[in-house]
C-alpha cells in the first residue's frame, strides 16, 4: 500500500520546467533539492547588484517563492545551503531564458518571443513516416561560405533564406537535423567577431537556445525569437526540424547547472565516489535517477511545444537507460506521434549502470519507435573509423554479408527498420570523400565517385532510415581531419562552388533521394513486410549484391524492384529474373534517374565497376 501511495504522490509532483513562471503582476519560482538545508534566488537588475530572496520548502522537494511586481527584464540565479556552506550560484536546471554566456537565467515575457504567424506554423505534413529522408547539418557549415548566398551566416535567421531553404527543397530531404542550438560553453558568445567555430557537444543550459547563433546574445530574447524564425522557416518550406540534443554529459559538473545547486545527484559516480565518465567528457549524467528522467521528459517536450521543434536526436544515447527512452517517447506521442527519435546508441567509454538496462544498440527492439545509428551498415559499406581498410563499396569482399542485413535493416536489433538508420556519414569521423580517400591507393578520382555513389546508394535502398551528412553530395571534405569539431570554417563549410564542378554527383544523390521516395518498396515499413518481399539473389559473383522486393502490387507502382551493387572493379553481368512486366532502368553506371534512363534487358544485365543497376519491374499496359 505504501508504494501506490508514494507512486500517487510522484504524479502530482510540480513540473521542472517551472522553475520560473512570469506574469506582469508576479513572478512564481520553484527549485527542486532533496538536500538542501537552505535556499534562495537572487535578483539581478541591470548591474551586479542583487536582492536576495529566500525560498520555502514545500512538498516534493520543491524550494518556492512568489516575487510581486513586473520583473521582466531582469535575471536571476538560485544556490542552495548544505553541508555547511552555500552552493555556487546557478541558472537553475530549467532556464528557458539566458544571459550571455549562461551564467544567470533571464526573466521576460515568453509571448514576446514568437515570431509573426507563429500560432500558425504547423509541422510540415508527414503522412507516411517512411518518406523521411534527414539531412544533418552545422549551423556555420552551411551558411558561413561566401559560395553560400546567405546574408546572416552562421546564424539562425541564415536559415530563414531562401537560397538555403530552395537547395534542400531541391534535394528533396524531409528532416534538417541541425548540430547542437541549445546554450552551450565552448564558444565565448562575447567575442563572437573571433568567428571561432564548435560543434557544440557542451551543455551548459539545455532549455535555452545557444546564443553564438543569435544576432545579439546579449539580449535574451532575441535567440529565442530568431530560433523560432528559423524553424517556422523551415516549416514553410515542407521541412521538418530535428535537434541535436546531449543529455549524456555536462560541459563541466561545477561550471554548469547541474552540478551546482544539488551536488552529484544528476551524475553517476564510481564506487570511490568520483564521477563516471561514460562519455568520455568527465561525467556522465544519470537518467536513471527520477528526477534526471523526469527533467528529460520535460526537457524534450518543452522544445516540442515551445519551438515546435519536430524530432531529437540522442547523443551518445546508449548512456541513457532503456525505460527513460521508452518514456520519452511516451511523453511525446501525446504532443504528437509523428515527433521522430532516435540516437546514437552506443556511449564512448563503459557507463557506470548495468548494460542490459541501457539504451545500446543492441536492445533497440526494446524501445519501439526509437531508432539508433547502424554502424553495421557504414562499417560494411567504408570500414570502420577504427582502422582504413576500405569497405564493400571501395573494394572490400568482407562487407558482403553485413551489406546485406544493412539492406533489410538489421532485424535482430532493429526491431523495426524505421528504427535502424541507415547512414555512412555524419558530423563525427571522416567525411566519405575523405574515408574513401584514406583506404584506397592507386585510384582515381572518378573511381572513388563511382565509390562515393555506390554507398550512399546502399543507404537509400535500404529499408532503414535515410539519412545523410549534409553536404556529401557536393563532395566535401575536410582535408583529412576526422575529429573537426573545432576547426575552422575553412575544414568544415560546405563547399558550394562545388556545385557546378560536382554537378553530376548532386544529380545522383538528388534522384536517388527521389528514387526512393517514388518507390515503397525501399523502405517497406515493417519487420514482417521485410521478410516477405525482400530476397536476395545469387550473383555469381563475390562482390554484387543482388537485391530484390518483390510481389509489391498495392504497395508500390513497380510489380518488382531490383538492385545490383557492384562492389568491385570489373563489370559484372547478372541474370535477370523473370518478368511479366517491362523492366525499366532507374540507375546504371552512375547515373540515375527516377523516371527512368531506359528499358532494361529481361535476359541479363550488366553493373559497371563501382556500381549499382536499379531496375523497376512496372506493369504491363492494360491492351485496348
Ligand atoms: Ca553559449
Amino acid at each position: 500500500m505504501l508504494s501506490v501511495a508514494l507512486v500517487a504522490c510522484a504524479a502530482r509532483q510540480p513540473k521542472m520546467e517551472d522553475e520560473c513562471l512570469y506574469s506582469p503582476s508576479k513572478t512564481q519560482f520553484a527549485f527542486w533539492s532533496n538536500v538542501a538545508e537552505q535556499m534562495e534566488v537572487l535578483i539581478y537588475g541591470e548591474t551586479d547588484s542583487y536582492e536576495t530572496v529566500p525560498l520555502t520548502k514545500g512538498a516534493n522537494d520543491f524550494w518556492t517563492a512568489t516575487v510581486k511586481g513586473d520583473l521582466a527584464g531582469k535575471f536571476y540565479t538560485v544556490r542552495s545551503f548544505q553541508n555547511g556552506e552555500w552552493s555556487l550560484e546557478s541558472p537553475g536546471i530549467f532556464a528557458k531564458a539566458v544571459s550571455v554566456n549562461g551564467q544567470k537565467a533571464a526573466i521576460i515575457d515568453f509571448a514576446k518571443t514568437n515570431p509573426e504567424g507563429w500560432d500558425a506554423d504547423v509541422r510540415p505534413a508527414m503522412p507516411d513516416m517512411t518518406d523521411i529522408v534527414v539531412y544533418e547539418t552545422h549551423l556555420r557549415d552551411f551558411t558561413m561560405s561566401p559560395y553560400s548566398g546567405v546574408e546572416h551566416k552562421g546564424k539562425f535567421l541564415g536559415l530563414t533564406e531562401e537560397a538555403p531553404l530552395n537547395y534542400l527543397k531541391e534535394l528533396g530531404i524531409t528532416h534538417l537535423q541541425i548540430l547542437p542550438f541549445f546554450d552551450y560553453g565552448s564558444i565565448d558568445e562575447t567575442t563572437l567577431g573571433k568567428n571561432r567555430y564548435n560543434w557544440g557537444y557542451d551543455p551548459v543550459n539545455y532549455n535555452a537556445p545557444e546564443g553564438g547563433y543569435s544576432t545579439n546574445p546579449l539580449d535574451p530574447s532575441v535567440r529565442i525569437l530568431e530560433a523560432k524564425q528559423m524553424i517556422q522557416a523551415l516549416h514553410k518550406a515542407g521541412i521538418r526540424v530535428i535537434m541535436d540534443v546531449v543529455y549524456n554529459h555536462t560541459y563541466d559538473v561545477m561550471g554548469c547547472a547541474l552540478g551546482r545547486v544539488v551536488p552529484q545527484y544528476f551524475y553517476r559516480l564510481n564506487e570511490d565516489g568520483t564521477y563516471a565518465n561514460g562519455s568520455g567528457c568527465g561525467n556522465e549524467t544519470a537518467s536513471d535517477h527520477e528526477m534526471y528522467r523526469k527533467f528529460m521528459v520535460e526537457s524534450v517536450c518543452y522544445w516540442a511545444r515551445e519551438y515546435h521543434i519536430d524530432g531529437f536526436r540522442f547523443d551518445l544515447m546508449g548512456i541513457h537507460d532503456q525505460e527513460t527512452m521508452r518514456q520519452i517517447r511516451a511523453a511525446l506521442d501525446e504532443i504528437d506521434p509523428t515527433i521522430l527519435t532516435y540516437g546514437e546508441g552506443w556511449a564512448a567509454m563503459s557507463p557506470a549502470y548495468p548494460y542490459e538496462e541501457l539504451a545500446m544498440k543492441q536492445w533497440t527492439y526494446k524501445m519501439p519507435r526509437v531508432g539508433a545509428f547502424s554502424d553495421d551498415i557504414r562499417n560494411a559499406l567504408i570500414g570502420s573509423p577504427f582502422d582504413h581498410d576500405p569497405g564493400f563499396a571501395s573494394g572490400n569482399p568482407a562487407g558482403v554479408k553485413d551489406v546485406m542485413r544493412g539492406l533489410i535493416a538489421c532485424p535482430e536489433w532493429s526491431g523495426e527498420p524505421m528504427q535502424h538508420v541507415s547512414y555512412i556519414t555524419c558530423h563525427d569521423n571522416y567525411c566519405l570523400r575523405d574515408r574513401i580517400e584514406v583506404s584506397t591507393k592507386d585510384v582515381n578520382e572518378e573511381t572513388r565517385l563511382r565509390m562515393n555513389k555506390l554507398a550512399q546508394t546502399a543507404v537509400l535502398v535500404s529499408q532503414g532510415m535515410s539519412f545523410l551528412y549534409g553536404g556529401e553530395e557536393l563532395y566535401r571534405t575536410k582535408q583529412g581531419i576526422d575529429n573537426s569539431y573545432q576547426s575552422p570554417d575553412s575544414i568544415n563549410i560546405i563547399p558550394w562552388e562545388n556545385l557546378e564542378k560536382y554537378a553530376d554527383l548532386h544529380e545522383y544523390y538528388k534522384q536517388m533521394i527521389a528514387i526512393r521516395r517514388a518507390h515503397k518498396g525501399f523502405r517497406l515499413g515493417s519487420a514482417e513486410a521485410v521478410q516477405k518481399h525482400v530476397e536476395f539473389l545469387d550473383a555469381d559473383n563475390d562482390q554484387v549484391i543482388v537485391y530484390r522486393i518483390k510481389d509489391l502490387e498495392g504497395i508500390d507502382t513497380a510489380k518488382s524492384l531490383l538492385v545490383f551493387l557492384n562492389g568491385s572493379a570489373e563489370e559484372a553481368t547478372v541474370t535477370m529474373p523473370e518478368a511479366e512486366g517491362n523492366y525499366v532502368l532507374l540507375a546504371y553506371d552512375g547515373h540515375a534517374n527516377a523516371e527512368g534512363l531506359d528499358f532494361a534487358s529481361h535476359e541479363q544485365e550488366t553493373v559497371a565497376p563501382y556500381s549499382a543497376t536499379i531496375i523497376a519491374e512496372y506493369p504491363q499496359p492494360e491492351e485496348e
